[in-house]
């Protein structure tokens, strides 16, 4: 009995329990707590924006997307190190009958999503100022431009081992009977489909092991000549 009251009391502890690795990719972060451990997993996959400065706020005036990602536009006439980004999330989304709060998301899907906003600070993190702009404005103009950006933060997250999550935020959102029609549709058309992601996640596999072939290769040779080496000076 006193076992199930220690268990009942304890679990509200060790679902917050985030562990000691991650707490390190909280430098210069601001998170709110409810999502705090999804992020610090999507973040661990990027260690180089350990340092960069990002906050991930809780908005209810985007419209038309769930998430978004966007340098603060005061700090990017500053040093390209103290660019702040901001990455909104809207707490609550409008399902056709009802709403959904982020706490009813799954953890892989939440993942996911994270992983995904990170693929756009990557792709700016690679950009002047001035291309920064150029890449806003072409954004708002051309569907093209919307559907290149977005497929680039998706592959970013694929290339850093993501894909499982990033396969489950797709399901959730496409195979969700609740969310509107129109922003399925959206997803559909400019993002990667998860056939998409799952060719990814098997291109770089293969890239993986044809990398590690070469390797291996490599070091044989060198014990070969070694060998040779060996055998004409004795
Ligand atoms: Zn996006």
């Amino acid at each position: 009995m006193s076992f199930i009251l220690f268990a009942l009391l304890s679990t509200p502890f060790t679902q917050h329990i985030i562990q000691k690795e991650l707490l390190a990719y909280k430098c210069n972060k601001v998170i709110p707590a409810v999502i705090e451990k999804q992020v610090l997993i999507a973040l661990s996959h990027y260690p180089e924006l350990k340092g960069t400065q990002i906050r991930f706020t809780f908005t209810r005036k985007l419209k038309g997307s769930i998430m978004a990602a966007r340098p603060v536009p005061g700090s990017l006439f500053k040093k390209r190190k103290n660019r702040i980004y901001d990455i909104l999330i809207n707490p609550v989304f409008k399902l056709e009958h009802s709403f959904e709060t982020i706490r009813q998301i799954p953890d892989s899907v939440m993942v996911g999503w994270i992983g995904h906003e990170l693929g756009h600070i990557m792709d700016y993190e690679g950009k002047s100022t001035w291309r920064i702009m150029g890449f806003g404005l072409s954004y708002w103009l051309s569907k093209k431009y919307i559907r290149k950006a977005e497929r680039i933060a998706d592959a970013f997250a694929v290339n850093r081992g993501m894909g499982r999550y990033l396969l489950a935020t797709k399901s959730f959102i496409l195979d969700h009977t609740e969310l509107p029609q129109a922003y399925k549709d959206k997803i559909a058309s400019l993002y990667l489909s998860p056939d998409d992601i799952v060719e990814l996640v098997a291109e770089l596999e293969k890239e993986n092991e044809h990398k590690k072939e070469e390797i291996l290769q490599e070091e044989e040779e060198v014990v070969r000549e070694a060998d040779m080496e060996l055998r004409s000076g004795g």
